[in-house]
């Protein structure tokens, strides 16, 4: 069932996940990766505009569910959100989402869809974008740390938009490296399998973390960042789940998001409440310096922020004219006379009926 996007209000566009990985197929992963990274750019330069509020979290002993509002004055979106790093081992995601796009002068919903995949899009691209203003000059190497359902959308974006051709790479799990290995085969880049962190990081001109483990976890020492490194630091994102030794960030020049989130959910957890942070939205937008010297460490304390979505559903809006890659779904009661809510259930044919 195909109909004209949001001219029709009464049905509301949706992407699923089958569609979602057709339109990956139609546009080109990379493509796509540098699609909703200019995107993200675009939204971090007009920051100021954004309504902004810290994402709302419901914790619990497995993991944690989340809700990412925002807007622009304009348009509104949110992202249904859950983290939980057990899920694995019960063959289930660490991560799935699904977001929505509504107009902000009417209030109806314009488009609703999968998130799962748009988030590992939205995630990298984010990460890539970041990256294109703090790595160092001439960055070709990638440690990539934690090789589960994020990474390889990481290390594509990375290619794409930085020029990451060669990975290195280490997982506790040698199965999550196999799959990763298997995956990016024949896509452009040398892939190198570490045993241990340690090796994985020999060499790299940036480092992403990006592990699963709801605890203060110590995927980096110290002493395994070398001066000019740019950290890409995502896999923490939660109250209590961390992935550095906090000395590092005493080292590194700590970029973030929005900091009122982050100061919760990243590795500025376990600093004092007026630890120096740069906001990237400032770096972006040519108001704060981002990597000064070739020798700097930074460290983007990436933790996920709802204007990021909100950009990510933009681009996805802006694809779907005349792909028929989504569905149109009944789920605005449209009755011909505003006010006539009841009369239109009193009109509906009950279905035994129908059937009559
Ligand atoms: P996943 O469970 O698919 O993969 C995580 C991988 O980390 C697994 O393969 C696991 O074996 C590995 N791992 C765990 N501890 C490790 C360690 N100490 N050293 C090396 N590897 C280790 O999870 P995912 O979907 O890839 O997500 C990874 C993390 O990123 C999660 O914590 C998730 O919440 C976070 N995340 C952040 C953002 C963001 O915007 N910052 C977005 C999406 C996901």
């Amino acid at each position: 069932m195909t109909a004209p996007l949001a001219s029709d209000r009464a049905y509301v566009p949706f992407v699923s996940v089958d569609n979602m990985m057709k339109l990956v197929h139609s546009i080109g992963i990379e493509a796509m990766l540098a699609g909703i990274a200019s995107y993200i750019e675009e939204d971090f330069r007009r920051w100021e505009l954004f309504d902004k509020t810290p994402r709302v979290a419901a914790h619990s002993k497995e993991g944690v569910i989340e809700l990412m509002p925002t807007s622009d004055g304009e348009t509104y979106g949110f992202k249904y959100v859950n983290g939980h790093p057990k899920n694995t081992k019960e063959g289930l995601q660490t991560v799935t989402a699904f977001g929505l796009l509504a107009d902000v002068y009417t209030g109806y919903p314009v488009l609703l869809t999968e998130m799962t995949l748009l988030t590992a899009l939205r995630t990298a691209a984010t990460s890539a974008v970041v990256a294109k203003y703090l790595a160092p000059k001439g960055a070709t190497t990638m440690a990539m740390i934690g090789n589960g359902a994020q990474s390889e959308f990481q290390a594509l974006a990375m290619k794409v938009l930085c020029g990451i051709d060669t990975l290195r790479l280490f997982d506790t799990d040698p199965k999550a490296t196999e799959k990763l290995t298997r995956n990016l085969a024949g896509l452009g880049m040398t892939l190198v399998p570490c045993k241990t962190a340690e090796e994985a990081v020999q060499g790299a001109h940036i480092i992403t973390t990006c592990t699963a483990d709801k605890q203060n976890a110590t995927v980096l020492n110290d002493n395994m960042v070398g001066a000019g490194v740019h950290l890409n630091a995502i896999g923490g994102d939660c109250p209590g789940k961390t992935e550095l030794a906090p000395a590092i960030l005493h080292r590194a020049d700590v970029f973030v998001e929005y900091p009122p989130q982050t100061r919760i959910e990243g590795e500025i957890q376990n600093m004092p409440e007026d630890f120096a942070v740069t906001e990237m939205w400032q770096v972006i937008s040519g108001q704060a310096e981002g990597r000064r010297d070739d020798r700097q460490i930074t460290l983007f304390d990436g933790v996920g922020f709802a204007t990021e979505d909100f950009s990510a559903l933009r681009y996805i809006r802006d694809q779907l004219e005349g792909t028929g890659l989504y569905q149109d779904l009944d789920m605005l009661a449209d009755p011909d006379d505003p006010r006539d809510l009841f009369g239109m259930v009193l009109r509906a044919t009950p279905a035994s009926e129908a059937a009559t």
